[in-house]
């Protein structure tokens, strides 16, 4: 792989993130880390400086700056982070085209005729998206930021006291800062993983040619996302997972609906197994692995891990500035995403558990709010993490959506819930579309309509997840969903439909009785 280098006023920053250096990834260099880019003088003593500038740094410094305040914004690599560059759109752009794909594939099912083989030119795919993520990284470009009144420091910074941070060899002082810092992919720990050499998001979008055999470690969202992204390019893929289902978090009934996808898309999912070893011979990777007692081995052409992200907490000054944190889990904060330093906030996947962006944005929009309207006077604005609700989604197709409790986070707590399912089978814009595959399923409070959580399985669940996120922050019932017209033929009706099971329970025996008398009566 190609190392290229980005040179950045006296810093040369050795990058693989914009691999293959063709004329996309110059334009998005060009936005997200400049090579004529000349730091600035530090402007005295800021009221906020935010390190690093993925979203939850972005989303901090234009906020502040918008307000008035006098901000600085420090980026090591690529601004933007790992949404833009090597994680969110790169990922999505690929999901987009392998549904194309399979769209194509299965037009006849239409009654559309495709004559031939359906060809993906894996080549083709990744250009595009390197040009889509070029197009879209002006939006986080340093001079973007700096035209919107933010000082842009490009190069590593670090804490060097409880209020300065040097960067490029200049120290910036500050009222109050934020650690904006990300993540990483962490690796397991597997006997010959590293001298192999595996993939992981940092260098998956760097690839031209599609490995014909692909091994992915680890069934979460990246590596259920990526894995029926490939196998639909035309790759053998098989999925790794150490746990007994995919997207362990979801429900098993929500998992087991994206599993058969993936098994109908020709993932090898390979669940409960544990890998004793990696070695590379004759130009192959090899994976030994043990599953319910029996070893075999896998040849593949690359390995991509999944795994989990760990936090970026070290060599970055914490301990001189007074921030405690752990590496695993990250900046210790408390619930208004303050540090053990009180003039030092943390927003994002440095300090949440929660690792997306749109996590990121809604913490650094908290931070905002506390770091700058922080007298005593003020602390009616002060915002809490633990007020937010926080849907997600993961991009297979069919998609898993969740918002809220799950079942058992209820029985956890006690609460008892009732919960109403309508499978997209009995949906008539589902059946219509050929996306009959999936539910959506809501939990309210027993005796109540309050929605505590849902969970939706469909093609686009995401999109259909924000009505029912709405619905939690906003306090509006199921029963008040159940009235809500929504526009005929929808998939999204199938969420008014769990409204109707909610109502019908409504019509006890000894309602009915009395609405018969009633009726009886009124003839
Ligand atoms: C493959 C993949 C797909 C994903 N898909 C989705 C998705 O579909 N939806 C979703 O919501 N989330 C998704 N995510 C998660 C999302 O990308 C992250 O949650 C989000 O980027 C977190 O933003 P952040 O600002 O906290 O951190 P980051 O984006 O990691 O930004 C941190 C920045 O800090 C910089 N930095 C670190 N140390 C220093 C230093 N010492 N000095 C200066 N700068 C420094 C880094 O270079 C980086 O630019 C995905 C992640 C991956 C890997």
């Amino acid at each position: 792989m190609n190392e290229i280098a980005l040179e950045t006023g006296a810093e040369s920053v050795s990058r693989h993130l914009l691999d293959p250096w063709d004329e996309h990834n110059r334009r998005t260099a060009s936005n997200v880390h400049p090579a004529d880019w000349v730091n600035p003088e530090p402007r005295g003593r800021y009221n906020l400086v935010v390190l690093g500038a993925g979203t939850a740094g972005l989303v901090s410094a234009i906020g502040a700056a918008g307000l008035g305040a006098r901000v600085a914004l420090v980026e090591k690599h690529l601004m933007g982070g790992d949404c833009l560059n090597v994680g969110c759109v790169p990922s999505k752009a690929l999901i987009s085209a392998s549904r194309v794909a399979h769209q194509v594939r299965r037009a006849n099912e239409f009654g559309v005729r495709v004559r031939g083989e359906v060809e993906v030119d894996f080549g083709a795919v990744m250009e595009r998206m390197r040009r889509l993520r070029a197009d879209i990284s002006k939006n986080d470009s340093a001079r973007r930021f700096r035209d919107a009144g933010v000082d842009v420091f490009i190069g590593a910074g670090e804490f060097t006291g409880r209020h300065r941070l040097r960067v490029d060899g200049k120290t910036l002082e500050f009222s109050k800062a934020v650690v904006a810092t990300g993540a990483r992919a962490s690796a397991p720990p597997i006997p010959g993983l590293e001298e192999a050499g595996y993939l992981t998001n940092e260098t998956v979008f760097s690839l031209t040619e599609l490995p014909r055999r692909l091994i992915v470690i680890g069934a979460g969202p990246i590596g259920c996302e990526l894995s029926q992204a490939f196998a639909r390019f035309g790759a053998e893929v098989h999925l790794l997972e150490a746990a007994g289902q995919i997207l362990i978090r979801e429900d098993r009934d929500a998992a087991e609906r994206v599993e058969k996808a993936l098994r109908r898309d020709g993932v090898r999912i390979i669940s409960s197994c544990k890998i004793l070893r990696i070695w590379r011979e004759s130009g192959e990777k090899h994976v030994e692995l043990e599953c319910g007692g029996e070893c075999r081995t896998l040849a593949v052409d690359e390995i991509l891990v999944g795994v989990g992200r760990a936090p970026n907490v070290e060599g970055i000054g914490l301990e001189a500035a007074g921030v405690e944190y752990d590496p695993r889990v990250g900046v210790r904060v408390d619930d208004y995403l303050r540090t053990t330093n009180r003039r030092i906030y943390a927003a994002g996947d440095c300090c949440f558990p929660y690792k997306f962006t749109h996590t990121a944005d809604a913490l650094a929009r908290i931070v905002i709010q506390n770091a700058l309207f922080g007298l005593p006077f003020m602390a009616f604005m002060k915002k809490k993490a633990s007020a937010l609700t926080i849907p997600w989604c993961t991009y297979t197709d069919p998609e898993i959506a969740h918002v809220g409790m799950y079942e058992k986070d209820a029985k956890e707590k006690g609460i008892s819930v009732r919960t109403f399912v309508q499978e997209l089978e009995d949906v008539d814009r589902a059946i219509l579309d050929g996306d009959a595959e999936g539910f959506v399923k809501v939990h309210v409070k027993d005796g109540t309509d309050e929605i505590l959580g849902a969970t939706i399985v469909a093609s686009h669940a995401g999109e259909m997840l924000s009505e029912l996120t709405l619905a939690i922050r906003a306090r509006a019932g199921l029963g008040t969903i159940a009235g809500t017209i929504h526009p005929y033929p929808t998939q999204a009706e199938a969420i008014r439909k769990t409204g109707d099971l909610f109502n019908r329970t409504k019509l006890t025996p000894k309602v009915k009785r009395l609405f018969e008398r009633w009726l009886a009566w009124s003839r």
